[in-house]
């Protein structure tokens, strides 16, 4: 049986990089790879970026009400009348983009199907949210590997600080709106923590879903 794999990391600790990288080690095998990603912005960027300068276009995007196991068999039945082979892995980038239910397709493609599925996406927001995405594959992927990167301090980055005019901001979308100028840097918890005064998602505008109701909190003791 196949397996979901999930690759997660910060920002800038080279996902991309290593899709790339597993892409090239099935290829260079003579096996045949597909590579999706979700459609995130209205630019249509339909290439995986690695900040090594590797550029690659992918397979196919997925869009936001798409059902990836059957776009996927679609693309699987392409590369079989092509070749005459079948796909030996499908590699996402951009993951933490998915919804709930493409990633419960994913699990479907590796079980089911009996096709690897390799997952490659940051865990959390600006806010140490987790996105929908990521958060379904953190609860059902087989397998869990954290790609890291090192905070300006030397330590493990863990979050994603939201910055616009040089300055951190903590307020604001999950996705930054098409247009408004913001960057992002990879920090340790003590320098994140450092930079927000003290708050993490709670102090923010977090859904309520995550805030903590100590009226419904059910007695454990
Ligand atoms: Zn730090």
């Amino acid at each position: 049986m196949a397996k979901l794999y999930f690759r997660y990391g910060a920002m800038n600790s080279g996902k991309s990089t290593a899709l790339l990288q597993a892409a090239y080690n099935y290829e260079e095998r003579h096996q045949r790879v597909l590579i999706a990603k979700p459609r995130i912005d209205t630019k249509g960027n339909s290439a995986i970026v690695s900040r090594l300068g590797v550029e690659r276009p992918v397979d196919f995007v997925i869009g936001q009400s798409d059902d990836v196991r059957t776009l996927f068999d679609s693309y699987r039945a392409k590369v079989r009348a092509e070749t005459g082979s079948d796909v030996a892995c499908l590699l996402i980038d951009e993951a933490q983009f998915l919804t709930v239910d493409q990633v419960d397709d994913l699990l479907r493609i590796a079980i089911l199907d009996n096709i690897p599925v390799l997952a490659y996406g940051i865990r959390t927001d600006f806010q140490t949210i987790a996105f929908p995405g990521s958060r379904r594959l953190l609860e059902i992927a087989h397998n869990l590997e954290e790609l890291k990167t090192i905070c300006r301090c030397g330590r493990k980055a863990m979050f994603n600080a939201r910055k616009a005019d040089g300055r951190f901001i903590f307020d604001g979308d999950q996705v930054a709106i098409d247009g408004v100028d913001v960057t992002y840097e990879s920090l340790c918890g003590t320098c994140y923590l450092s930079e927000s005064g003290g708050m993490l998602a709670y102090g923010f505008n977090a859904p309520s879903a995550f805030l903590y109701t100590p009226d419904t909190d059910p007695d454990f003791s």
